[in-house]
C-alpha cells in the first residue's frame, strides 16, 4: 500500500511545542567577587530528554515543587537522534502474552546487570508504553487494539515497537507537552557544572547545583552563573556522545560522568558502550539498522585513487553467506566479538572497520544487488538462508533491487536521509562502525537513587543496563525508572517545597575549582582536548582492544588531566566557557573509562559486548574466506564476570576501580496481596528512612 506523502511527513518533521516563559529570578547571592542568582526548587532535574521529561513529570503529579534545567531543550539523543527500530518494549509477544521473568532474563543476559533492574524494566514496560500512548505517541495498533511488534537486537521472540524513525522525539514531544501543561518550571540552555553537597561520608547529601547560563553574564556575574537550591536532584543528561570520534550520537552530547566523579557519585559498567554501522554525526548521524541492511544493498569500500573493492568477499564463503549476514545486521546490529566468529554477522562490522583502517571509505549501494563472493554464484533472492528468505516473503520484500525492497518495507527510511539532504535512491551512502550508547554510567539501585542522598540518575545518565541490551531497552529503562524516581521523590515528602538550605559555602569550592580550570594562557583547549581525547577512544578503545594499547592509553589520559589541573584550559571567548568545562569533566570521563577498561583487560577479562579483547594467546579465532584472522585472535569472557559489575570512583585525582557481585532476584518469590498490601499503603515499599 503506498502511503500518503503526509503521513511521511509528520512521522519524520515533529514539531516541537513553545516552552512556557521562564521563571523570574528574585534572588542573587554574593560568592567570592560575584553575584550569582539563585532559584530554588524542590527537586532540579537535569536534561529534558525523555528520560528527564518522565521524571519531571511524575515527581511533579506527585505534588513536588519541579524544575528542569538543560543544555539545550531539544538537545540530546532522544530529540535527535534514532534509527528505523526506535523501539519500546511490548509485555505481550508472539500472540501468546509474556511473560515478565523471561522478558527480564532476555534484558539482562549480555551478564553484569543487576537482577532486580531487569525485571523492574521488564514489569514496568507495559505501563511506560501505556502512559505514552495515553498521552497521545502514535504506537502503531492492529485493528483490535494489538500492540503490532518485531524482533530487534538481543531479542529472540519479538518484543520492539515502533512509531518510525523518529519515536523518541516523538516520546519527547508527548513529555514535553505535558510538562508544560503541568506548569513545570523550566531554564533552557543552562549547563549544570558542579553539584553542591553538604556533610561528609554517609550523611553528604545534595544542596543544589551551579549552572551556567550565558545569557546571565554581565559585569557582576561574568561567567553566566546561576545557583539552584534543591532537596533531590535528578540527573538525567544523557550519555557522554563526544567520548569518541567515531560516533553516530548527535553533536555535542557531553553527559555528566566527569561531573559525577567530581561529585563523589560511583559509575557502574561504563566498560560496556554499544558500536555499530552508522553514518557519522559529521553529517547526518542515523543507525543503519533494520530495513536498511534488510533489503540487503552492496556494501563496498573506495580507496584513495577511487577504485573499489569488494571487501566482503574476502570474509565469507559464499554470496548466500555474505549476503544474509548482511541482512542480519538489521536485528544484529551492535558489533558483538563472537559473532565474529562462525562467519556471523559482526564479520561484517570487523570487515568495515579494518577496511577504514587502510584509509577506505565503506558505502553502501541500494541500486545494486551484492557482487557475488569470488568463484561462486551471483546474488539471488532465491539463494538465501532460510531465516532471511521467509522474513523477505513475508514482508513481500521480492523485488528486484535493494531500493524498491526499501521504498515497499520501509519508504521513511529514505525519506529521513532526503530531509538532510542525502538521495539514497540515487546515491550510495557512506558510512562507518560508530560509538552509539553508553551501556553503563552513574551506579543506581532500584528507585534510581545514588550513593549521594538526594541525588537520582536515569536514562542514559545512568548504569542500568548489562554487558549487551535488547533493541529498544535504552528507552524502556528512562521510562520505567523515570517513573520510579519521581514517585520515589513524591513518597519521600522532601521536595514538595523550594529548598533553602545555605549553598554558599559549596558554591565558593566550586568556584574555586572551575576558576582553576579557566586559565587564558595555557595551551590546553576545546580543539586539542576534544581531537586527543576523541582519537585515543576510538583508535585504542573501540571495538578491537589490545592490552597494551589500552595500558597506554590509560597513561596518556591520566597525563592529560594532570596537565589540566597544573596550566588549566583557555577558553578562545566567553561563549566557549561552558565547552571548557565539559572538556575538562570529559577528560575525567575517559580516564575513568580506560582505567575500568585496563583493569578488567588486566584481570584477564574476556571479550563481550561491543568489544573483542585481542590477545595473541586467545582461544577464540575469527576466520574469513581466505582462512585465520590471526591479527584478531581474541580471549573470550571468563563466565565470573557475568555475575560482578567494576565500579569506578574518583578519590583526590586517582581512579579507584573495583569490582562488586550483581544484586540477585528471587524469582520463585511471589506477591501476597493481603500480606504486601499494607508495605504499599504505608510507603514503607519506597524505603525512605
Ligand atoms: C543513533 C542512535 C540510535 C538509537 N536508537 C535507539 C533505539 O532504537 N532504541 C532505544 O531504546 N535507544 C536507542 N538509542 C539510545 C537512546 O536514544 C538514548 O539512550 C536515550 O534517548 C537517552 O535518553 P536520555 O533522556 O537519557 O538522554 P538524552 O535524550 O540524550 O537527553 C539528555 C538531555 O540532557 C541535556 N543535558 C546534557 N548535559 C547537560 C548538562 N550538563 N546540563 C543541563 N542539561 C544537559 C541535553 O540537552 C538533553 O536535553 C539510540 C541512540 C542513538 C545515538
Amino acid at each position: 500500500m503506498k502511503i500518503p506523502q503526509s503521513i511521511l511527513n509528520a512521522l519524520t518533521d515533529v514539531d516541537m511545542p513553545r516552552l512556557n516563559a521562564e521563571p523570574e529570578l528574585d534572588k542573587t547571592i554574593r560568592i567570592n567577587d560575584y553575584e550569582v542568582p539563585v532559584h530554588q526548587t524542590g527537586c532540579l532535574v537535569v536534561g529534558s530528554g525523555a528520560a528527564g521529561l518522565r521524571a519531571a513529570v511524575e515527581a511533579k503529579r506527585r505534588n513536588a515543587d519541579v524544575t528542569i534545567i538543560s543544555q539545550s531543550a531539544w538537545g540530546g539523543t532522544s530529540a535527535c537522534s534514532g534509527s528505523d527500530k526506535q523501539t519500546l518494549h511490548t509485555a505481550n509477544t508472539a500472540d501468546q502474552g509474556d511473560n515478565f521473568k523471561e522478558m527480564a532474563r532476555s534484558i539482562r543476559a549480555g551478564g553484569a546487570m543487576d537482577e532486580d533492574t531487569a525485571y523492574i524494566e521488564a514489569v514496568g514496560s507495559t505501563r511506560a508504553m501505556a502512559s505514552l500512548q495515553y498521552l497521545g505517541l502514535p504506537l502503531p495498533q492492529d485493528d483490535l487494539g494489538g500492540t503490532l511488534r518485531y524482533q530487534t537486537d538481543h531479542d529472540e521472540v519479538g518484543r520492539a515497537t515502533s512509531c518510525g524513525p523518529r519515536t523518541s522525539r516523538l516520546m519527547v514531544q508527548v513529555l514535553a507537552k505535558e510538562a508544560i501543561q503541568l506548569d513545570i518550571a523550566f531554564f533552557n540552555h543552562t549547563t549544570a557544572i558542579k553539584v553542591l553537597t553538604e556533610g561528609e561520608g554517609d550523611t553528604k547529601r545534595v544542596s543544589g547545583l551551579l549552572a551556567i547560563r550565558p545569557r546571565l553574564q554581565t559585569d557582576a556575574n561574568p561567567l553566566g552563573l546561576i545557583i539552584f537550591q534543591c532537596a533531590a536532584l535528578v540527573i538525567a543528561a544523557g550519555g557522554p556522545g563526544e567520548l569518541y570520534r567515531d560516533s553516530v550520537f548527535p553533536n555535542s552530547c557531553f553527559g555528566t560522568l566527569g561531573l559525577a566523579l567530581e561529585t563523589g557519585l560511583e559509575l557502574v559498567n561504563i566498560t560496556e558502550s554499544q558500536f555499530g554501522i552508522g553514518t557519522r554525526r559529521e553529517g547526518f548521524p542515523w543507525n543503519l539498522s533494520g530495513t536498511y541492511v534488510q533489503v540487503i544493498p552492496h556494501i563496498y569500500s573506495v580507496d584513495e585513487d577511487g577504485i573499489e573493492h569488494h571487501f566482503l568477499g574476502d570474509y565469507y564463503r559464499t554470496t548466500q553467506e555474505m549476503a544474509s549476514n548482511i541482512f542480519r545486521k538489521g536485528y544484529q546490529w551492535p558489533f558483538h566479538a563472537t559473532r565474529m566468529l562462525d562467519f556471523q554477522s559482526s564479520l561484517v562490522d570487523l570487515a568495515i572497520v579494518l577496511e577504514n583502517q587502510k584509509g577506505r571509505r565503506v558505502l553502501m549501494d541500494f541500486n545494486r544487488n551484492p557482487l557475488a563472493v569470488p568463484g561462486d554464484r551471483p546474488f539471488s533472492l532465491d539463494r538465501l538462508d532460510d531465516d532471511v528468505s521467509v522474513y523477505l516473503q513475508n514482508a513481500g520484500a521480492t523485488q528486484e533491487m535493494p531500493i524498491e525492497r526499501l521504498l515497499h518495507m520501509n519508504p521513511l527510511a529514505i525519506e529521513l536521509y532526503a530531509r538532510y539532504k542525502v538521495d539514497i535512491k540515487n546515491d550510495p551512502l557512506e558510512f562507518a562502525v560508530n560509538n552509539q550508547h553508553m551501556n553503563g554510567g552513574i551506579a543506581v539501585d532500584s528507585w534510581g537513587r545514588t550513593n549521594i542522598a538526594g541525588i537520582y540518575a536515569i536514562g542514559e545518565a545512568s548504569g542500568t543496563h548489562g554487558v549487551t541490551r535488547p533493541g529498544g531497552s535504552a528507552l524502556n529503562a528512562g521510562q520505567v525508572f523515570g517513573t520510579r524516581v519521581g514517585e520515589h521523590i513524591g513518597a519521600s515528602g522532601k521536595a514538595s517545597e523550594p529548598a533553602s538550605t545555605d549553598v554558599a559555602d559549596a558554591a565558593r569550592r566550586a568556584m574555586k575549582d572551575i576558576q582553576s580550570v579557566l586559565q587564558f594562557e595555557s595551551d590546553l583547549t576545546v580543539k586539542s582536548l576534544r581531537a586527543d581525547i576523541q582519537a585515543r577512544m576510538s583508535d585504542q578503545a573501540g571495538v578491537l582492544c589490545f592490552a597494551r594499547d589500552v595500558r597506554d592509553a590509560y597513561g596518556d589520559a591520566k597525563s592529560l588531566n594532570a596537565k589540566i589541573r597544573d596550566k588549566g584550559i583557555s577558553a578562545m571567548r566567553d561563549s566557549e566557557i561552558v565547552r571548557v568545562l565539559q572538556w575538562q569533566q570529559m577528560a575525567l570521563a575517559s580516564e575513568a573509562v580506560l582505567a575500568a577498561l585496563d583493569h578488567y583487560i588486566s584481570e584477564g577479562g574476556g571479550s563481550r559486548g561491543a568489544r573483542a579483547i585481542c590477545d595473541s594467546d586467545g582461544d577464540s579465532l575469527p576466520q574469513s574466506a581466505h582462512g585465520p584472522l590471526e591479527d584478531i585472535r581474541f580471549r573470550s569472557e571468563k563466565d565470573e564476570h557475568k555475575n560482578e559489575q567494576l565500579i569506578v570512583r574518583m578519590v583526590g585525582h586517582q581512579m579507584q576501580v573495583s569490582s562488586q557481585p550483581i544484586r540477585r532476584f528471587d524469582e520463585s518469590a511471589k506477591s501476597f496481596f493481603e500480606r504486601d498490601w499494607p508495605a504499599w499503603l504505608t510507603g514503607e515499599i519506597f524505603d525512605t528512612v
